[in-house]
């Protein structure tokens, strides 16, 4: 759990080097990625630590030919949430508005999985085929077929490697 002095450090970076930005992709389904990037990656990965999601890749761009960016980013509608709750009483006018556009499409991103009847894949989420997983703040479900699916996949690369 992050202290109030690390969640206000992170704002304020936030402020002057991340963004939200909010898309429509395939089928109009909505997306809201964070992203931070710097020259600093040691920074960028403290940050990355707080957030506790995302990736960091390092970058060169042809306007920084000789120093890359450390470019934090994630576009997991939960950990997207998580950060805007931590870090929203801290932003500035234009962000805070930014974070609470993000928000509201991240809620109708939420009922739109509840609605949801299948699987990605077209697995039913029935009573059978259907696990709960989560914590105490945040549910969600998860097909039982498609985790036999990648654990049989897994358990094979396993095989292939130790053979
Ligand atoms: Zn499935």
């Amino acid at each position: 759990m992050a202290t109030e002095a690390e969640i206000a450090w992170a704002a304020g970076l936030f402020e002057g080097e991340g963004c939200f930005s909010v898309w429509t992709g395939a089928h109009g389904r909505s997306y809201v990625r964070a992203q931070l990037g710097m020259k600093d990656g040691d920074v960028v990965e403290r940050f990355a630590a707080l957030a506790g999601a995302g990736k960091v890749r390092k970058r060169r761009t042809a306007h920084e030919r000789w120093s890359p960016i450390f470019e934090w980013s994630t576009a997991d509608s939960e950990a997207v949430r998580s950060l805007i709750v931590l870090l929203l009483p801290w932003l500035g006018e234009r962000r805070a508005a930014k974070a609470r556009e993000a928000l509201e499409v991240l809620s109708h991103v939420q009922t739109a999985a509840k609605n949801r009847t299948h699987c990605a894949k077209g697995h039913p989420y029935d009573d059978d085929n259907t696990r709960i997983e989560g914590d105490g703040t945040y549910r969600w479900r998860r097909c039982r077929s498609c985790k036999r699916d990648y654990d049989q996949a897994r358990h094979a690369r396993a095989e292939a490697v130790s053979a």
